[in-house]
């Protein structure tokens, strides 16, 4: 083998074990930024019925603030329509200590990692211009899609 076979094949190699240590940084430095939140919404997610009417918990949602404040909502079901989902639950006590830009969202329903409703996004874009940035965990290899990314042709930038 001549030393320019033998440099392309160590580069081959150096590239690979780069390449997977860079994977691996991306997902553990992507997942570590959500686990304070996923771990917050995996602990109030948790069914109850109440009055044979009214249920909660099967959807557990948490946002970060800009200002690095966490909070938390789980959805309330009742049988006439009169619930409100987890994002909106965790954005009414997000507004109720005045904060309205947020950073991070975290929905979980089971397992499953899953988007707000089309309700809960249009709240998040109009509760403040920058929430168009804020990025929901679309799995656990910490994959985030950015809300202005759910809603590309949104009402409110025409
Ligand atoms: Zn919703």
């Amino acid at each position: 083998m001549t030393q320019n076979a033998w440099h392309f094949c160590f580069a081959k190699v150096y590239a690979k074990v780069l390449g997977t240590l860079a994977w691996r940084y991306v997902y553990e430095e992507g997942y570590k930024m959500f686990r304070e939140l996923i771990e917050l919404a995996r602990a109030k997610l948790r069914v109850q019925e109440f009055s044979g009417k009214v249920s909660c918990g099967q959807v557990s949602a948490a946002i970060e603030t800009a200002s690095g404040q966490l909070f938390s909502g789980v959805c309330i079901d009742t049988s006439c329509s009169l619930g409100i989902c987890a994002e909106r639950n965790a954005i009414g006590t997000m507004v109720t200590e005045q904060e309205f830009k947020i950073t991070k969202l975290v929905c979980i329903k089971g397992n499953e990692f899953i988007f707000p409703c089309g309700a809960c996004q249009e709240l998040l874009m109009q509760l403040h211009p920058e929430n168009a940035e804020l990025e929901i965990l679309v799995n656990d290899n910490g994959s985030t899609l950015k809300l202005k990314e759910l809603m590309p042709y949104w009402w409110g930038n025409t």
